[in-house]
């Protein structure tokens, strides 16, 4: 691994990285060297995952915690900054799908969308970013969606609240660029997780899936590490605001 990819020294929170794409992500920024958290909603979740990694020669920690209970991300990061260590790299990833017509989507599941989408991306940011400002460095790694760029049928809370992923990102980066910390964002397009488990038991829709995007397939999550390494590595250090695509080439074809 060349020097400027290397994550060795750094630790790593990855938030909702028990399964899916949060886990595949936790495992490559282990794998480049970086001492990772393992959040989950269980500490059953979470520590299943650290074990995985553990066993893989990894350093691994668990700690469950809700994303979206501001006193319980406090907590968390309290904990985490105390027994553990500093915290170098976030990666906000926790993140819910509620599908359903806009005219029938019930506030409830708008406001759950909202809370681990947006507001948690607000919350474990800030708790963590106000260790970083102290120590004048830190990377912030936002996972979005491309579904912010595009309208699309059934999912716009998830779409809106991706779209705040964004501005976030570039506000952050204005207000904790001065203190070293880069903050950016992946968006990733169409990935086979439990998340996309309906759409992609759909044939139809990857029919569309395949016509719509340039690559003519699905992402596979081992896909999105690069992009999670680079952001949060020296290489990326001058880069900021940034939100990297990774898709397929889905957002800029018509
Ligand atoms: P999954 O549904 O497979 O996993 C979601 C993760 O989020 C789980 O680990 C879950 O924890 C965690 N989570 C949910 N709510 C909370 C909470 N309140 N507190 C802490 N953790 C929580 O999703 P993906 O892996 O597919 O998605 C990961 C991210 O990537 C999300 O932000 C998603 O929006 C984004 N994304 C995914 C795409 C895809 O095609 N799959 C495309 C674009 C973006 P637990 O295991 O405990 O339930």
């Amino acid at each position: 691994m060349s020097a400027l990819f290397s994550l060795e020294n750094k630790r790593a929170l990855v938030t909702g990285s028990g399964r899916g794409i949060g886990f595949l992500l936790a495992r490559g920024l282990a794998e480049a060297g970086a001492e990772v958290i393992i959040n989950a909603t269980t500490q059953q979740g979470a520590e299943r995952a650290a074990a995985q990694l553990r066993d893989d020669g990894h350093r691994a920690h668990a700690l469950a915690f809700d994303v979206t209970q501001s006193s319980a991300v406090q907590a968390a990061v309290e904990r985490i900054e105390e027994e553990i260590g500093a915290i170098d790299i976030l990666v906000n990833n926790a993140g819910i799908q509620r599908r359903r017509p806009f005219l029938e989507f019930p506030e409830q599941d708008w406001n759950e969308v909202i809370a681990v989408n947006q507001t948690a991306v607000f919350l474990v940011s800030q708790a963590v970013a106000r260790k970083m400002v102290a120590r004048k460095q830190g990377k912030i790694i936002n996972i979005g969606s491309m579904q912010s760029e595009l309208g699309r049928d059934t999912i716009t809370p998830y779409a809106a609240s991706k779209g705040a992923v964004t501005m976030l990102t570039r506000g952050m980066c204005v207000e904790l660029a001065r203190h070293n910390i880069q903050v950016n964002g992946i968006a990733p397009g169409y990935f086979k997780t439990e998340m996309t488990q309906a759409l992609a038991d759909d044939a139809d829709f990857t029919a569309w899936l395949t016509k719509r995007t340039p690559a003519a397939r699905w992402g596979d999550p081992q896909e999105l590490i690069g992009a999670a390494v680079f952001l949060a590595s020296k290489a990326a250090d001058f880069v900021n605001g940034h939100l990297l695509f990774v898709d397929g080439g889905m957002r800029v074809a018509v």
